[in-house]
């Protein structure tokens, strides 16, 4: 049977940016608030898993950018948690390269290799500009093409990695350039935790209160001048004044949630052009280790004719000493089609290479886990790609409020998108936006009531279908967005019409 549910603002997804979005509308006196999650806990692409003994990191595994002037306020979140981490410093994985016979390439030819990678990598880059801006004049030399094994595999580590970004990376400017891995068995949630603890009811640890609804698969999304309403898988229905939506871009891409009327073309060609990562760390396990430790030899790199094969290597005992587990990171196609297939296959795949690298004698690994974001209908894919050189009006078209859907997550922070401070500030930065709407809203309305919009006032029978309606009327005659675009940070709604 069918249940109605009201209040003011409701959230979807309870991944970082959702929580830090709920509590701070909760610390400005919004605190009628329900957040749907579909899965069964929080945290989103932030998740623990016990194996081998030790708690590791499906999703975001380090903090990234600290160390410089300004702090980064997720390094922030961790000291108050006391988070346990330590400093990983990959500098040192070019000299770490070993060929298909186990030795490994003289500190030298890796570091030209290493220079000749990122000189092709920048007249790229200078290529794609002056092609951009139609400056043929200064289109400079052909980039060189990877095509030894070394080549393809700092290739990899340049694009997949390192040079995913577009110098200067805000997150290094601001933040700093040291990253830290999260070694706590609490697992990098606990932050979350830590956050809800503030304004939800929890116990020993557990979130208890009833505005936080796990396993609400958010299935359909009606809105319309006066308010909106969503459908769960279950059939639940819930009421509110406005809607943040905090899920993946991926999510956005599926067919997961339809909007009803639907989101006009301006949005969806946003949603549509944004490239999403699928970024695997398969974990194994072993009896023993057989790998190199001590400093500069946490992270390793094979080097084969495949590129991404099985390329990038970290074992875990600077994490946690005695765990003997190493990690292989994998990325888009060689992520999907690892997801494709059995686990065995997998773990069978990467003793082959181990082997390749460390000799026949090497032990075979005794568990093996492969997370799957790429099938996760919750997720579909890692985190947002913008291209490198990134069009502003990609992103704010992202991110602009859609009448009372305010949309947030990491992909919707320009400066800081794939990141987790870049979700957790999203959050802020939406429901700052959105407190400004709701005080200009009760302004208009001339209300000198308590500060909560009344949930009920929106609300006088099935809202979204009962009036006319201005969104669908502005997406059926396809009006420009210049039209009835206010700011990206403002829904975009005329004034006259609110
Ligand atoms: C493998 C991997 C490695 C990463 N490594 C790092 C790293 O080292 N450092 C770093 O800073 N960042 C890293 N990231 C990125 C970081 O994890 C994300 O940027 C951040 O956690 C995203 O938070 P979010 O709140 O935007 O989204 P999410 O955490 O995805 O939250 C969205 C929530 O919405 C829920 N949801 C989806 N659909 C629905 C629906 N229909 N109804 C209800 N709920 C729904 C989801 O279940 C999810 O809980 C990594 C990510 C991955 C996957």
């Amino acid at each position: 049977m069918e249940t109605t549910t009201q209040c003011s603002v409701l959230i979807v997804g309870a991944g970082i940016s959702g929580i830090s979005a709920a509590k701070l509308l909760a610390e400005n006196g919004v605190e009628d608030v329900v957040i749907l999650e579909a899965a069964d806990r929080i945290g989103g692409r932030i998740r623990k898993e016990e194996f081998g003994g030790v708690t590791v990191e499906l999703g975001a595994g380090w903090i990234a950018g600290v160390g410089g002037k300004q702090s980064n306020p997720v390094w922030e979140l961790a000291r108050q948690s006391n988070l346990r981490t330590c400093f990983s410093d990959y500098s040192n994985a070019r000299y770490n390269i070993y060929d298909d016979s186990g030795k490994i390439f003289p500190s030298g030819i890796a570091a030209d290799s290493y220079k000749k990678a990122v000189e092709s990598a920048i007249t790229k880059l200078k290529n794609e500009e002056s092609n951009r801006d139609a400056d043929v004049s200064v289109l400079a030399e052909t980039p060189t093409v990877p095509k030894t094994p070394i080549e393809l595999a700092i290739d990899f580590i340049l694009h997949d990695f390192e040079m995913a970004e577009v110098e200067p990376i805000s997150t290094y400017v601001d933040f700093g350039e040291r990253e830290f891995l999260v070694a706590d068995e609490r697992g990098y949630e606990c932050l979350l935790y830590k956050m809800a603890e503030n304004f939800l009811f929890t116990s020993e640890g557990k979130i208890l209160d009833s505005r936080l609804k796990v396993n609400k698969v958010v299935r359909e999304l009606q809105h319309s001048r006066n308010g909106v309403s969503v459908k769960t898988e279950d059939g639940c229905i819930y009421e509110a004044n406005y809607i943040i939506l905090s899920v993946s871009i991926g999510v956005l891409q599926s067919d997961l949630i339809s909007f009803k009327p639907p989101l006009p073309k301006w949005k969806t060609e946003a949603i549509t052009n944004c490239d999403i990562m699928v970024y695997t760390k398969v974990f194994l396990k072993f009896p023993h280790k057989f790998w190199p430790c001590g400093p500069e030899k946490e992270f390793f790199i094979y080097a084969n004719e495949r590129r991404g094969y099985y390329t990038f290597w970290q074992h875990m005992e600077n994490a946690y000493p005695g765990s003997n587990i190493l990690v292989v990171t994998l990325t888009n196609g060689e992520s999907k089609r690892v997801e494709a297939q059995s686990d065995q296959q997998t773990m069978k795949e990467a003793m082959e290479v181990l082997r390749k690298m460390f000799g026949p004698d090497i032990p075979d690994a005794i568990a093996i886990l492969v997370p799957r974001w790429w099938n996760n209908r919750f997720q579909r894919g890692s985190y947002s790609n913008y291209p490198i050189h990134i069009n502003h009006q990609l992103i704010d078209d992202i991110k602009a409020p859609l009448g009372r859907i305010y949309f947030t997550g990491e992909h919707t922070n320009e400066k800081f998108n794939g990141y987790v401070h870049g979700a957790y500030l999203s959050g802020i930065e939406t429901s700052e936006a959105l407190l400004e709407e709701i005080r200009t809203e009760k302004e208009r309305n001339g209300e000198n009531k308590a500060f909560l919009v009344d949930p009920l006032l929106a609300f006088t029978g099935s809202l979204a279908l009962a009036q006319p309606d201005v969104v669908s009327n502005l997406h059926a005659f396809n009006i420009p967005r210049q039209l009835f675009l206010r700011c990206s940070s403002k829904p975009r709604l005329p004034e006259a019409i609110l």
